[in-house]
């Protein structure tokens, strides 16, 4: 089984940011973008994941700021701190962490974030363009990483049978409506699916994108299938692990990324590519 290493990818995106940023420089010397990453409250995995994005914005020559608040901020003091991050002409991009805490009125926010700064594709302006199969917006950081996961390795889409697991928001929705522009025929499995192991056996590459550990297993993959793994999770033995019981199945499909070292390594890549694009779109109004 070949092994889709996130590095790799990665490596490549990188080019990518460098190559858009000496463009960008050009148009506005010495510009260097700032992701501003939006916290609330101290939950070390939260805490954890900034740090690591923080590494790689430097890591590809771009900027990156915390903004922390407790988590116990009111709904109304955080919007209001949230539209001056908003505003701020220095903040070129923003990655809010979620989820929030409850009394924070999550769909407000996602309301209230400029479109051009939402690197996430929280706002429905950019749910929309990714329904609208329009790439003029930004679709989920990890959405976008399992495809380009699957371009950078020549793996085809177009024509080809895919399963994803999981519906939800960040992930398995806009994932299906990008993979359906690169022309894949796409199947939604969710917790209410009757007979998952066989529909996911169906695929010619199936993403695992359920949030349960070691969820899927050799009877969920068909002979030479691809297997994409979102899922990160920590277990009992502190490690750390994805959807897929990647030894299970080792035998059966013909690629597969793995957990740690595959989807999330590009996520941050792909954040970087956004935080760049970003950085055009504010010196194309400027
Ligand atoms: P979520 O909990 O919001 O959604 C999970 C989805 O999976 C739901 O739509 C649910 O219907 C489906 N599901 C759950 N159990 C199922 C089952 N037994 N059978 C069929 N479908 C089932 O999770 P999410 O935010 O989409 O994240 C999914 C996973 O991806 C998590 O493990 C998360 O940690 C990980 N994640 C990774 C990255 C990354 O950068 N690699 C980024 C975001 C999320």
């Amino acid at each position: 089984m070949r092994i889709l290493r996130g590095a790799e990818v990665s490596a490549r995106i990188k080019e990518q940011v460098r190559e858009e940023l000496e463009k960008l420089q050009v148009k506005r010397p010495g510009f260097v973008p700032k992701l501003a990453i939006v916290r609330l409250g101290e939950n070390p995995d939260d805490v954890s994941y900034e740090r690591g994005a923080i590494k790689k914005m430097e890591n590809f020559g771009l900027q990156a700021q915390s903004y922390s608040f407790p988590q116990d901020i009111s709904n109304e003091e955080f919007k209001a701190r949230f539209r001056e991050i908003n505003e701020n002409p220095d903040v070129t991009g923003i990655l809010l962490l979620k989820p929030l805490p409850k009394q924070i009125q999550e769909k407000e926010i996602d309301r209230m974030i400029l479109p051009e700064k939402d690197l996430d594709g929280i706002s429905p302006v950019n749910m929309a363009k990714i329904f609208m199969g329009d790439g003029t917006g930004f679709a989920p950081c990890t959405a976008e990483a399992v495809v380009e996961v699957l371009k950078a390795n020549e793996i085809p889409i177009a024509g080809k049978k895919i399963t994803i697991v999981g519906r939800s928001l960040i992930v398995g929705k806009p994932l299906s409506m990008l993979m359906m522009k690169e022309n894949g025929t796409v199947t939604v499995c969710h917790t209410k699916t009757l007979d998952l192991a066989g529909t996911c056996r169906q695929a010619e590459i199936l993403v695992a994108a359920a949030g349960k550990a070691k969820m899927l297993k050799e009877e969920h993959v068909g002979q030479d299938a691809v297997v994409i793994d979102v899922g990160i999770h920590v277990n009992d033995e502190g490690k750390l692990c994805g959807d897929v019981d990647f030894d299970s199945i080792k035998d059966k499909a013909s690629a597969a990324t793995p957990v740690p070292g595959g989807v999330g390594t590009v996520t941050t890549a792909v954040l970087a590519k956004h935080l760049v694009q970003a950085g055009m779109l504010m010196t194309g109004k400027g």
